[in-house]
């Protein structure tokens, strides 16, 4: 039975032994929700998630395009593939770079 994460997204349909999992582990979150896509599913149990952002440039009253790329975990249960829409939010640090969890994969 999968356990609530306290955010608004649905548990998966499958489960997962991983304990670095917040639906099947005991892996909390808190803090920052974000949403990007999925630009790399080739390390195991990690994906690379890239939100782009606008910033404004006073000089010009125009915004410049800006990127950043966020390391999270991808539990078994969901299976996040590259060209994915993906939540993911913030958690205890899980290694050197990564501090984010995949929570919901978007259709
Ligand atoms: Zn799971």
């Amino acid at each position: 039975m999968a356990k609530s994460t306290g955010l608004d997204v649905p548990a998966p349909k499958t489960e997962c032994a991983d304990v670095n999992c917040p639906f099947h582990g005991s892996l909390p979150v808190r803090g920052q929700v974000i949403t990007g896509k999925v630009v790399s599913d080739r390390m195991k149990g990690t994906v690379v998630v890239e939100r782009d952002y606008l910033h404004y440039i006073r000089k010009y009253n125009r915004y410049e395009k800006r990127s950043s790329r966020i390391h999270a975990h991808n539990p078994p249960c969901l299976q996040a593939k590259t060209g994915d829409m993906v939540t993911i939010a913030e958690c205890r640090p899980l290694s050197k770079t990564k501090s984010f969890v995949v929570v919901e994969v978007q259709k």
